[in-house]
């Protein structure tokens, strides 16, 4: 050939196969999101590249920070949990620790309920200790008496709703006007209840913190996490934490996510229902002294939780009497057939976990003498799950 034109079907094979020529086909519609996977995002000119604006949410700019897959879950999750804004961490924790990373520094001080989540409570530790955080652990039903714990540098105070394992629930309104009374921003832990069942911006929440490995995921096979927050600029902030940490999600993940959120509120209600009965049957067996379940009034809080919730989902807590033994409780645990060993919930199976909640706390003291099961009650059949927990109550006692 004499022609010299730079055609197509003249470049090289492994230049055709690096600027394929078909197109996906336009007009093809489904209802699930596509998975856009993306390191490079490439521009049509250099004058778009340089009028990016980092924070605006509608740009998009490097992979990392939000793919049209991404960007679909955030969205969703937004409303979901009743906010305007959702950045997507890749996991509860490090969700967590994306809020301390944006909002406070060295000299500041935070607040962390008693019953908080106890990888944030080791997290506080660390930037307490490496970082010259100051941390308080206060009682989580101290209510509108936060206000005697706030010094002129406090900055953040951590909220959870109710709190991991033992479920006490806060009086959240009473806190966050306390808070906001003294410009202090106030973050929840929403994980419990998926943002169904609280809605943390009515109640003056200005972050709330989403483990999406829980009820989102569905599946207990992926780590992700959220921050949520109905403001603008408080969003830029803690997304410009995030960039600088180099945080972001995969596409893949997220079109799992949003796979199952259609059925969450569903498997909520399931996991509500199931649990609420096998509580409230729990309670009249006389290995337990105490159900900690924020629906039945042996829960601490559970005002609140009648005032401000509108669910439960499959968590709770049940403490044995003290006759038991901690070996005791272990085989109990153990002698479970459908409840299977593991912290993780927010999928279809059962779980079981003993707590030694005395050496969790430093703020208030701890009443009860027995063990501690936490119980997540999955989709499985409210008869079989009744029966296990019988027959190994059963073996507990004789
Ligand atoms: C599971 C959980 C987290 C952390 O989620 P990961 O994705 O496992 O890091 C945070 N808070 C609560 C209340 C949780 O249950």
């Amino acid at each position: 050939m004499t022609d010299s034109s730079h055609s197509s079907k003249e470049r090289s094979l492994q230049t055709r196969i690096v600027h394929p020529e078909d197109k996906l086909t336009p007009g093809f519609q489904s209802f699930s999101v596509p998975v856009a996977r993306a390191s490079t995002v490439v521009f049509p000119d250099l004058a778009t590249m340089r009028a990016l604006v980092w924070h605006d949410d509608s740009q998009w700019r490097y992979g990392l920070h939000a793919t049209p897959t991404s960007l679909a879950l955030a969205q969703r999750l937004a409303v979901i949990e009743g906010g305007q804004h959702a950045l997507l961490q890749p996991s509860g924790l490090s969700a967590i620790s994306n809020v301390y990373f944006a909002l406070v520094k060295s000299g500041d001080h935070v607040l962390i309920p008693d019953n908080a989540y106890s990888p944030n409570r080791e997290h506080a530790d660390w930037l307490a200790e490496d970082f010259g955080l100051e941390v308080t652990y206060y009682d989580p039903l101290i209510g509108a008496g936060i206000e005697a714990l706030i010094q002129p540098n406090t900055k953040l105070i951590w909220l959870e709703a109710p709190g991991s394992v033992t479920m006490e629930v806060q009086d959240v309104p009473a806190i966050t006007q306390i808070a906001r009374s003294h410009q202090v921003l106030s973050a929840i832990d929403n994980t419990y209840s998926a943002g169904l069942a609280f809605k943390p911006f009515e109640h003056g929440v200005d972050i709330s913190v989403q483990a999406l490995t829980k009820y989102q995921s569905g599946g207990s096979d992926i780590l992700m996490g959220a921050i949520i927050t109905a403001d603008k600029n408080l969003h830029a902030r803690l997304k410009r934490a995030r960039m600088r940490m180099g945080l972001g999600v995969s596409s893949d993940d997220c079109s799992l996510v949003l796979r199952s959120l259609p059925s969450m509120k569903i498997r909520f209600d399931a996991h509500d229902r199931t649990a609420l009965s096998l509580a409230r049957w729990l309670k009249t067996r006389p290995e337990i002294t105490t159900v900690l379940h924020p629906a039945l009034p042996d829960c601490p809080g559970h005002m609140f939780f009648e005032r401000d919730f509108t669910g439960a989902g499959g968590l709770f807590s049940m403490v044995f009497d003290k006759r038991y033994s901690p070996a005791q409780i272990d085989t109990f645990v153990e002698a479970l057939e459908n409840f299977a060993i593991g912290w993780s919930w927010g999928g279809a199976n059962s779980l079981a976990m003993p707590y030694n909640i005395k050496s969790m706390r430093t703020a208030n003291v701890w009443p009860h003498e027995g063990v501690l099961v936490r119980l997540y009650i999955g989709l499985e059949d409210e008869a079989d799950l009744r029966a296990d927990l019988e027959r190994a109550l059963d073996g507990l006692s004789g």
